[in-house]
């Protein structure tokens, strides 16, 4: 579960979250939807611990995480444009995360590019684990490319796997799916959707596509002007929106 209390956050005078209360379950799809600019980017990236909140606290499977370091969340994010390493294959991009965990275990700085670690033991291990989550995700065959080799919609899969092959305990993935085409789109729907439900780890998802949030999630939470003004079932928000901000939003044309 996740649970965040009170988070509230301003740049400079800027007040750009205003008290957000959210809890999301065991195995639960949160869509986060709003108007450009509302701050569901920067509610992620508090999350994610990659912002400090003003004020408020985060909770990951009821741990306090508040003020821990971004790798100390057990906690994965996708971005919209993938960040894979350019000059790794795609198994060593999804072994990036476990390496790094090996490495500093072993009290070595991570040193993307030297990836294996020393111990063959270890080094087994992991791609062992690269295989399995290669094969969940039906990427095998990409396992020797490096992404300027991929389309983006493999791309993307191979960004998923190394978000979920260290099995993070919260998913928060930030409109991963804006740079692909419209056909590519809706197979990743399916794709993100199937592989929540077996791993069953709560997601907040932000997207701006309408069709995704009805589709995809258990809830959809409507955030407007650093507010979550309403969170329910999609077709509760769609037959039944509670503030006429979220009709207005909800009903506006795209
Ligand atoms: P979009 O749908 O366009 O991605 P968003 O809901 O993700 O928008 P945020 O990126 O969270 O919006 O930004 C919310 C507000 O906070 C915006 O007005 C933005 O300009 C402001 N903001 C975000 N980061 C900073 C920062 N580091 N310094 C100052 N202002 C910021
Ligand atoms: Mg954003």
């Amino acid at each position: 579960t996740l649970t965040l209390s009170g988070i509230t956050k301003s740049f400079a005078d800027n007040d750009i979250l205003k008290g957000i209360d959210l809890q999301a379950h065991e195995g639960e799809f949160i869509a986060l939807v709003g108007p450009s600019g509302c701050g569901k980017s920067t509610l992620l990236r508090i999350v994610a611990g990659l912002e400090q909140a003003t004020t408020g606290s985060v909770r990951v499977a009821g741990r306090e995480v508040t003020a821990l370091a971004p790798a100390e969340r057990n906690v994965a994010m996708v971005f919209q444009s993938y960040a894979l390493y350019p000059h790794l294959t795609a198994g060593q991009n999804i072994a990036v995360p476990l390496a790094m965990r090996q490495l500093s275990r072993l009290g070595r700085l991570p040193l993307i590019g030297a990836l294996a670690p020393g111990q063959k033991a270890i080094r087994k291990e992991i791609q062992a684990k690269v295989r399995e989550m290669a094969r969940s995700l039906m990427i095998e065959h990409l396992i020797d490319r490096k992404p300027g080799q991929m389309s983006g919609g493999q791309r993307q899969r191979v960004a998923l796997a190394r978000a979920m092959v260290r099995r993070p305990a919260l998913f928060l993935m930030d409109e991963p799916l804006s740079n692909l085409d419209a056909h590519l789109r809706v197979h990743a729907r399916t794709e993100i959707v199937d592989l929540h439900r077996r791993a069953g780890v709560p997601t907040l998802y932000v997207t701006h596509d309408q069709a995704e949030a009805l589709s995809m999630a258990d809830r959809v939470a409507v955030m407007i002007g650093g507010r979550l003004l309403q969170l329910a079932p999609p077709q509760q928000i769609y037959a039944d929106p509670r503030h006429i901000e979220v009709a207005r939003f909800i009903g506006q044309p795209r």
